[in-house]
C-alpha cells in the first residue's frame, strides 16, 4: 500500500519551463542507512511508514506516492565567476511539498535520484561518501541553530557509482524550505524572459517574504529581505568557523538557507585564508572572503530584478545600489552581535570589536584551535584558573595572556555574574562541530568497511554540540598531525 503523503506542491503548478516532470530512475537494492525521526514528526510525516518498504521505496526512489509530482527543476548560475545560463537539478528531483507542524512549507527532494534532461554528462547519482557528509554537517548546522537544509534520510542504492574510483550510490532525502535560489532568477533573467522572474518573485514573496507583499515596492522589499538573509546567514557561518566551498550562485538560497554541502568544512586552527575544496585553486571561496562573495551573488540577483524595481533603467539601478548597501552593516552588525555572545559580552562598548579581531589575530598568528579556544574562554570566564586550558592551545602562549588581561578588565564592566556568563558562553561557544578528520573517518568506515557505527556515533555527539560530554570529549579535539584533511572535494 503507498501511504497518502500530505503532499501539497506549488512549485510543480508554475509554468511548464520552470521545471521538467522527470521520476526517479529506480536502483536495484536499496537498504536503508538512516531515518530523520525527529525530522519526519516534524515534517507531520509517519517516521514508520518511512521506514517501512513503501517508504524506503519513495527513499531511493523507486516507487513514488500518488501524490508526490517529480520535477527537476531549471536554474542558470554564475560557477566560480564565470555564468552557465543552464544548469538545473542534474541529479535532484523534487518529490513535493509538505506543511511542517510550525505551518512552513517544505520541499522534499531526493538528491542522487538518477539523470534528468539537466544531468549534462553527470549519472545523475550521488556517491555515499557526499550523502553521509551532508547528512551530518546539515544536522549538525541545524542544531547549532544555524538556517538550513535538512536531512530527512540516507539510503545506500545497491548500485555502483563511477568516479575516480568506483564507490557505493545513496540518495539523500533533502528538506528545504525551498529549493529556489539566486540561480533560478538567473535562469530566466539571461532569457529575457522577464515574466519568468515576475512570476518567480512572486512566488518567491508569497512563501518566503510575505510581509513584502504588503509593502509599499513589493519587489524592492523582495531584495532587502534576500540581502539581509545572507547578510545573517555569512555572519553565523563565520563565527563557528564554517567554510561552504561553493558559493557558486546556484548554491545560494533564496530563503537564506545553507544549500548544498559539497566540499564544505569547519577549519580547525583559525586561518582566514583557509581553503578546503581541492577545486578552489584560487581561494575564491576562502572562509574570510565568504561575505564579500555574498555581495557579489546578492548583485548577481539585484540584477535580475531591475527590470521590476522601476520602468527607468537609472532608477532601477540606484534603488538595487541602496539595497545592496544594506549589506555591509547587515552583515557587521549580525558578525560584532554574534562575536560578542563569543566573549560573554551583553553590553555594547567602542572597543569590543577591536578586542574580538585582536584576539582572533593572535589565534591566527599562534594557530589556535577556532571551536577549542571559544570554548574554553567559557570556562575562563568564570574561572582565571582555567586560562592554562586556552594558552596551550597558541604556539605562544603570552599571546594569550596579554589580550586576556584586557578581556577581563572588559568583563569587569559587565553586570552579570561570572557563573551567568560561562553559561550563556558555552551555549554559544560550541564544544562539538563535525571536525573534518571525523567526518572523512565516518566515511572511510561506511564506504570501505560498510561500518555505519562511526556516522551514527557522531551524530550522536554533534545532536547536542553545546553540553560537555564526559564520554566522547575526544570528538571535540583537533586533529593529531596525521589525522589532518586538508583538501575536501564535491564528490559528484
Ligand atoms: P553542485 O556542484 O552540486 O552544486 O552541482 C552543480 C551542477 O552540476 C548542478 O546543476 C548539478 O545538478 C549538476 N551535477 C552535479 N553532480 C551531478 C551528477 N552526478 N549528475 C548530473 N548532474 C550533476
Ligand atoms: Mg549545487
Amino acid at each position: 500500500m503507498i501511504a497518502p503523503l500530505p503532499f501539497d506542491n506549488t512549485y510543480a503548478r508554475m509554468p511548464a519551463r520552470f521545471f521538467t516532470r522527470t521520476p526517479p530512475t529506480p536502483v536495484s537494492a536499496p537498504r536503508l542507512i538512516r531515518l530523520n525521526h525527529a525530522l519526519a514528526l516534524h515534517l507531520g510525516l509517519d517516521p514508520d511508514w518511512l521506514a517501512s518498504e513503501p517508504g524506503l521505496a519513495m527513499l531511493a526512489g523507486n516507487r513514488l506516492p500518488d501524490a508526490a509530482e517529480a520535477i527537476a527543476t531549471a536554474y542558470a548560475g554564475h560557477q566560480f565567476g564565470g555564468f552557465v545560463p543552464q544548469l538545473g537539478d542534474g541529479r535532484a528531483i523534487l518529490l513535493g511539498e509538505v506543511i511542517d507542524r510550525d505551518g512552513v512549507r517544505r520541499d522534499i527532494q531526493l538528491k542522487g535520484a538518477g539523470p534528468t534532461p539537466f544531468s549534462r554528462r553527470g549519472d545523475g547519482r550521488a556517491a555515499l561518501g557526499p550523502v553521509l557528509r551532508e547528512y551530518v554537517v546539515s544536522e549538525a548546522m541545524a542544531v547549532l541553530g544555524i538556517p538550513t537544509t535538512r536531512a530527512l534520510a540516507a539510503v545506500t542504492t545497491g548500485e555502483e557509482v563511477f568516479r575516480e574510483t568506483i564507490l557505493p550510490g545513496g540518495v539523500l532525502t533533502r528538506v528545504a524550505s525551498s529549493h529556489i535560489r539566486v540561480g533560478t532568477f538567473q535562469f530566466f533573467a539571461a532569457r529575457g524572459d522577464m515574466e519568468g522572474v515576475r512570476l518567480l518573485a512572486d512566488h518567491v514573496i508569497a512563501r518566503h517574504y510575505p510581509h513584502a507583499a504588503a509593502a509599499e515596492r513589493p519587489y524592492r522589499a523582495l531584495l532587502d529581505g534576500v540581502v539581509k538573509a545572507q547578510a545573517e546567514l555569512i555572519a553565523q557561518w563565520l563565527l563557528v568557523g564554517f567554510i561552504h566551498g561553493v558559493m557558486n550562485t546556484d548554491n545560494m538560497s533564496i530563503a537564506g538557507e545553507t544549500i548544498d554541502y559539497g566540499p564544505c568544512a569547519f577549519m580547525d586552527h583559525y586561518d582566514p585564508e583557509t581553503v578546503y575544496s581541492a577545486i578552489d585553486r584560487a581561494g575564491r571561496y576562502a572562509y574570510a572572503n565568504q561575505p564579500t562573495i555574498g555581495q557579489w551573488n546578492l548583485t548577481r540577483l539585484a540584477e535580475c530584478l531591475l527590470p521590476l524595481l522601476s520602468d527607468d533603467d537609472d532608477a532601477a539601478v540606484a534603488d538595487a545600489e541602496e539595497a545592496l548597501g544594506a549589506y555591509p552593516p547587515a552583515f557587521e552588525k549580525a558578525y560584532q552581535a554574534g562575536l560578542r555572545r563569543k566573549l560573554g559580552l551583553v553590553t555594547e562598548q567602542e572597543g569590543d570589536l577591536a578586542l574580538g579581531r585582536d584576539l582572533l589575530d593572535a589565534m591566527a598568528a599562534n594557530r589556535a584551535d577556532f571551536t577549542l579556544t571559544f570554548r574554553r574562554l567559557s570556562d575562563a570566564a568564570s574561572d582565571p584558573e582555567a586560562d592554562s586550558a586556552v594558552r596551550v592551545l597558541f604556539a605562544d602562549a603570552t599571546a594569550y595572556d596579554s589580550w586576556a588581561a584586557r578581556w577581563r578588565e572588559r568583563l569587569a564592566q559587565e553586570p552579570s555574574d561570572s557563573a551567568a556568563r560561562g553559561a550563556a558562553m558555552r551555549a554559544v561557544n560550541p564544544a562539538y562541530i563535525p571536525r573534518n578528520h571525523r567526518v572523512e573517518a565516518m566515511i572511510r568506515a561506511a564506504v570501505d568497511r560498510d561500518d555505519f557505527g562511526p556516522f551514527e556515533e557522531l551524530l550522536a555527539v554533534l545532536a547536542n554540540p553545546f553540553d560537555d560530554q564526559r564520554n566522547f570529549s575526544h570528538y571535540a579535539e583537533p586533529p593529531q598531525q596525521h589525522e589532518r584533511v586538508l583538501q575536501t572535494f564535491c564528490g559528484t
